[in-house]
């Protein structure tokens, strides 16, 4: 059922079939923070060639977390969360889009 005449609903069908593609999404924020090691003669002991520390910061079990990121993955987790933002962006455009025809539709059989 689908028309050219009605953009809404081929918006939707688009939405809907991006989804798949972010099956791969994590919660949370991804956070990079810079950090000396400690060690005396380390680059990062002159306080300003520091270290990039990756994070993501999530709720979990309702309390929040900070869990430290391995360098190697930090890309792909950023990748990953920025998944979830398109997927929450995704789910408000459609909701929207159904609220819209919903009321559109009650409109029609209200007295
Ligand atoms: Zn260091």
């Amino acid at each position: 059922m689908r028309s050219p005449s009605q953009p809404d609903l081929e918006l939707r069908g688009r939405l809907i079939r991006s989804l798949g593609a972010l099956r791969e999404m994590l919660p949370g924020s991804f956070v990079e923070r810079q950090r000396a090691c400690g060690r005396s003669r380390c680059h990062c002991a002159d306080g300003k060639r520091l270290h990039s520390q990756y994070q993501i910061s999530v709720l979990m079990d309702g309390k929040p977390k900070a869990l430290n990121i391995p360098a190697s993955l930090a890309e792909k987790v950023r990748e990953k969360i920025e998944m979830r933002r398109r997927f929450d962006a995704a789910a408000a455009t459609i909701c929207g889009i159904n609220l819209k025809r919903f009321l559109k539709e009650k409109g029609k059989r209200s007295t």
